[in-house]
């Protein structure tokens, strides 16, 4: 699959949530909302790589290991 922020190749894992679970050999292990899934491709939106991967690094160290992004904390490019 393309992953979600950089649209490099990366790897769905399955999730037990509604959303999916990525891990990017590039941008790491995230999570990202159906709802965030949602609202992208109806709005034909894609999400901002470079502030992206600040944002999950950032909460990598100070918050949790796999970052969910959702509608709220989604960066759009
Ligand atoms: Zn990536």
């Amino acid at each position: 699959m393309q992953c979600y922020v950089c649209r490099g190749e990366a790897e769905r894992l399955s999730s037990g949530f509604d959303g999916e679970r990525i891990n990017c050999p590039d941008c790491g292990p995230y999570a990202i909302s159906g709802s965030a899934l949602a609202e992208m491709t109806a709005g034909g939106h894609t999400i901002n790589t470079e502030a992206t991967r600040a944002w999950l690094a950032d909460q990598r160290e100070r918050v949790e290991p796999v970052p969910m992004i959702n509608t709220q904390t989604r960066i759009l490019g």
